[in-house]
């Protein structure tokens, strides 16, 4: 005990270490922020929400753990290629639940993305690792035809019966070693759509009566190729509800997997198109169905903020952009008149909830649909896993974490489980089919459109 501070002990539980640096190693403006590490306190309530120490239980795969690492890094007690470093960076899932919880307001996430950065910049990676990162990154996901053509062969696949051969046989899934990682990526691919939804949607799709809302539509890259039936039903649900949605044709991947995986310089130069393309049509929101590219668009006013040309442009643009809930929970949502009796729970997506911190719109818009029974889905909050291409460059892991979900998911009963990312659509579809577990898969608005059709249907047959 302190003699001047009875009650206080006379140590701090986890030993502060040194003081801080006044040349911290990492000082470009992509760099972790080195005054938010030092904001952490080593309290230790991050621990109980982050998805990687529960499974593991090591001070390492936990935020303090990581914020003290890279703390290391940046003072130069620990070299940026020590075992282990990039290995505990890479762990991270980057749902930043973390975040929600801190009372320092370290903001954990960002700092592990800004770490992979310096890693990506200054560390050698393996020839073939950074041949795919480069074809991936600065080539395939900079323009959206070259995602649809990356495609085809898919569909392809799935069309001419050679899918239904594959899984009968569990051919993949008995491939040796790292190709296994094959099987479970076959697994989570769901029936593709005939088109890109790029292709077929209008450039401009007029609203449903009286114009209220001139909104751009954000359609993310995998929403366009895989999820197109989802966005379909977005902008039937905006244009129900009074919106104009303008969809530019020449719009490009918001930037999330770059920023994932630490290429700073691909993600300004899409933010800069997007920001370009957008603000030449005069528009009250830009929504997105996708909560990571709401989220990666939300963050172009702090990712341009040192560029003169662009500073106030993305203030400008970051300021009109909503979730498609917030949105809907916004303007208002027009309720449908038709019941839907289905038993409905909700998975948070991380990059909804933790990200943007919208909770409390997505549920208020769902129960709004007459008829639904909603069910609350324990640790609805609680990553599921998918956390980008977490699932397939650490599929062990990412399944531990997903067992977890859907134990919750099999106790609420739910026919109908409702979340709005597409890493978590594909997520959460493999795992319930796995599991035997009789709940369908869906994002909100594709409940709420048939809610709507519903109506019209019954209003046609009176
Ligand atoms: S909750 Fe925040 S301050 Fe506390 S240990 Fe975690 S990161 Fe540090
Ligand atoms: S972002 Fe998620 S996985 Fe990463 S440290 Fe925070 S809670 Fe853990």
């Amino acid at each position: 005990m302190d003699d001047a501070h009875p009650g206080a002990l006379s140590a701090p539980a986890v030993p502060l270490g040194p003081g801080p640096v006044a040349r911290p190693l990492f000082t470009d403006v992509d760099a972790p922020d080195y005054d938010n590490v030092l904001a952490c306190i080593r309290c230790g309530l991050c621990l109980s929400v982050c998805p990687t120490y529960s499974t593991d239980h090591l001070e390492v795969q936990s935020p303090r753990g990581r914020v003290a690492l890279i703390r290391a890094v940046e003072e130069g007690r620990l070299p940026l290629e020590s075992p282990g470093f990039k290995e505990h960076m890479y762990h991270c899932l980057d749902c930043r639940a973390c975040q929600t919880i801190c009372p320092s307001g370290v903001r954990v996430g960002e700092l592990v993305v800004a770490a992979r950065a310096e890693i990506d910049k200054r560390e050698p990676q393996p020839w073939l690792e950074r041949i795919l990162k480069r074809v991936i990154l600065r080539w395939l996901l900079l323009r959206p035809e070259r995602v649809e053509w990356a495609m085809v062969p898919l569909r392809l696949y799935q069309r001419i019966g050679l899918q239904r051969l594959v899984r009968s046989t569990r051919l993949l899934g008995r491939l040796p070693g790292r190709l296994g990682v094959l099987g479970f990526m076959e697994e989570l691919l769901p029936r593709l759509p005939g088109r890109p939804l790029r292709q077929e949607l209008a450039e401009v799709t007029p609203a449903r009566g009286e114009r209220r809302y001139r909104v751009g539509f954000f359609l993310g890259c995998v929403m366009n190729v895989v999820y197109a039936e989802v966005s379909r039903a977005t902008v039937n649900v905006l244009t129900e509800n009074g919106c104009e949605v303008v969809t530019p044709k020449a719009q490009r991947c918001c930037g999330a997997p770059h920023a994932a995986e630490g290429d700073t310089r691909s993600l300004r130069a899409l933010a800069r198109h997007n920001v370009d393309l957008f603000e030449q049509w005069d528009l009250d929101y830009v929504v997105a169905d996708c909560a990571a590219c709401a989220a990666q668009t939300k963050e172009y006013a702090h990712l341009l903020r040192d560029e003169p040309n662009y500073r106030d442009r993305a203030i400008a643009f970051s300021r009109k952009v909503r979730d498609i809930t917030e949105l809907l929970a916004e303007i208002p949502l027009k309720s449908p008149t038709e019941s839907v009796p289905v038993r409905v729970t909700y998975h948070e997506a991380c990059h909804l909830c933790h990200a943007q911190g919208v909770r409390r719109q997505p549920r208020k818009v769902i129960k709004q649909i007459p008829g639904i029974e909603f069910v609350e889905l324990k640790e609805s909050d609680w990553c599921c896993g998918s956390a980008g291409i977490y699932n397939i460059t650490h599929p062990e892991r990412a399944s531990r974490i997903l067992e977890r979900k859907l134990k919750n998911i099999a106790a609420t009963e739910a026919d109908i489980v409702l979340t709005g990312n597409p890493g978590c659509l594909l997520q959460l579809d493999a795992g319930v089919r796995r599991a035997g577990i009789r709940s369908r898969v869906l994002h909100p608005t594709q409940l709420l459109d048939a809610a709507y059709r519903a109506g019209k249907a019954a209003g046609k047959r009176e």
